[in-house]
């Protein structure tokens, strides 16, 4: 079934979308680096915990990390090859982690090592325990472990599974060509997902601007599955997991809130089709589909990357067009401007886009707040942008969480239509860190009382 929509959320913006130069572009498999770099912490929790040692010969898809804990990952091998170096790598926080130079064999097949396959069938705990096994996390630059995310909490209950195809984020296609080319595996991926949440449907939710990706869905949907397409209008940040809520459902998940108090759960198709992938063989997650674009890029594309590619590597390949001035890890609104060519494509690495010294105008004048009211007008979840800035900058980090600070989940739709420059969302980042650094202070030092 395929349904169109009117509805959306209020506010939000138009930034220009930049999807046409990738979006017609099938995916294709990227180059093996001669050297793979894997940071233990490539998703929010623990890091993974090695299990390999330097000098051991490792296949593709062989577990290099088991996961530490219920709130990690493991990490399996992205090349067959051998252990380099165990050692700190540079990760894209800017901080050194953990980590694993592999070094590929220059003549292997690459094939993957298959493991015990879980059926359709297996339970609710099979499941979840196979997609953390699999080392899947939120493939649409979250990389929160999707098994934490898809465990219901004792007295909730989940009716509806959205699937979540929106990618509004400018520059990036790689959820719009895995629904193009990967329709069963995301039919197989929304069974096993229906089974671990316990919803009685899904939606899948895309943006107006994917009308191909829709019809296909549309049209592959397998005959008595309780799977819609929903297509809803193209505004930024639709994808935000309360937008589509709201747009798709009408319901309103409160302030502090997760999708499951409305009684939904919400995971990234690209995640989905992964788990549709992966489980069948048993395989644990080695590569992911990144666009890589932007004006400072010669071939730009959809590439299946193998995880842990050195970012100097895949801008080698695809080649500089021009002066490179900055380079973002996820689009430009909600990704990471890197200050490392060091640092590798890791699991949530949904696009690379490259710019030019000529789009990037520096330095940019900050200007006083004119209180204009467009950072009100833009934010989605009707916070006000223009106060937080200001007690931002008295460090008012008290007042700041008053002001719902803490709801923000750093769109950068404020930052986008201020006349004055001003950087309200990376405030806002720094802010909730030293907010929730206190917070891990104080409650320590309560529990050492
Ligand atoms: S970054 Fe935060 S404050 Fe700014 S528009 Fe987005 S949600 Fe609102
Ligand atoms: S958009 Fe910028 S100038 Fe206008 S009110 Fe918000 S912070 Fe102030």
């Amino acid at each position: 079934m395929l349904n169109f929509r009117k509805n959306t959320f209020r506010h939000g913006v138009h930034p220009p979308e930049h999807k046409d130069e990738t979006n017609g572009l099938p995916i294709r498999q990227f180059p093996f680096a001669p050297v793979i770099i894997l940071p233990m912490v490539q998703h929010i929790g623990n890091p993974s915990e090695i299990v390999v040692r330097e000098g051991q010969e490792v296949v593709r898809g062989q577990l290099l990390a088991k996961a530490n804990g219920y709130m990690s990952v493991p990490v399996h091998a992205p090349v067959s090859g051998t252990v380099r170096k165990i050692a700190n790598v540079p990760a894209i926080s800017g901080k050194m982690v953990p980590g694993i130079y592999l070094q590929a064999f220059p003549f292997s097949s690459q094939e993957v090592l298959e493991g015990t396959p879980i059926e359709e069938t297996a339970s609710k705990e099979e499941i979840l325990q196979a997609i953390q096994d699999a080392g899947i996390v939120g493939l649409g630059g979250a990389a929160f472990p999707t098994h934490v995310k898809l465990k219901i909490p004792e007295g909730k209950h989940c009716d509806v599974l959205m699937i979540n195809g929106i990618e509004c984020e400018p520059y990036l296609t790689t959820d719009h060509r895995v629904m193009l080319e990967q329709a069963d595996d995301i039919f197989t991926g929304i069974r096993y997902l229906l089974k671990a949440t316990g919803a009685g449907r899904a939606i899948i939710g895309i943006e107006a601007n994917k009308q191909d990706a829709a019809d296909h869905l549309a049209s592959r949907i397998p005959d008595g599955a309780p799977v819609s397409v929903e297509v809803v209008p193209v505004k930024y940040p639709q994808g935000a997991e309360k937008m589509l809520i709201t747009a798709l459902l009408g319901r309103e998940v409160p302030s502090g809130g997760l999708p499951i108090e409305v009684n939904v759960v919400v995971v990234n198709v690209a995640t989905t089709a992964e788990i549709g992938r992966l489980l069948p063989h048993g395989r644990g997650i080695q590569e992911r589909v990144v666009t890589i674009t932007g004006p400072g890029v010669k071939k730009k594309g959809n590439y299946l990357i193998p995880v842990g590619t050195p970012l100097r590597y895949v801008l080698e390949q695809v080649g500089a067009d021009g002066q490179i001035s900055e380079v973002y890890m996820g689009g430009p609104m909600m990704g990471v401007a890197v200050s490392n060519l060091d640092i590798s494509v890791v699991k949530g690495t949904s696009g690379i886009v490259v710019f030019t010294e000529k789009e990037v105008k520096r330095p940019q004048k900050i200007y006083p707040c004119i209180k204009c009211g467009a950072c009100v007008d833009a934010c989605p979840i009707s916070l006000n942008p223009s106060r937080l800035g200001i007690l931002a900058k008295f460090e008012a980090y008290e007042q700041m969480t008053d002001y719902h600070l803490m709801d923000c989940f750093e769109c950068g739709a404020c930052s986008y239509v201020c006349p004055s420059n001003i950087p309200l969302v990376q405030y806002f980042r720094l802010s909730k860190s030293v907010i929730r650094k206190r917070q891990t202070t104080k409650q320590t030092a309560e529990s050492d009382k």
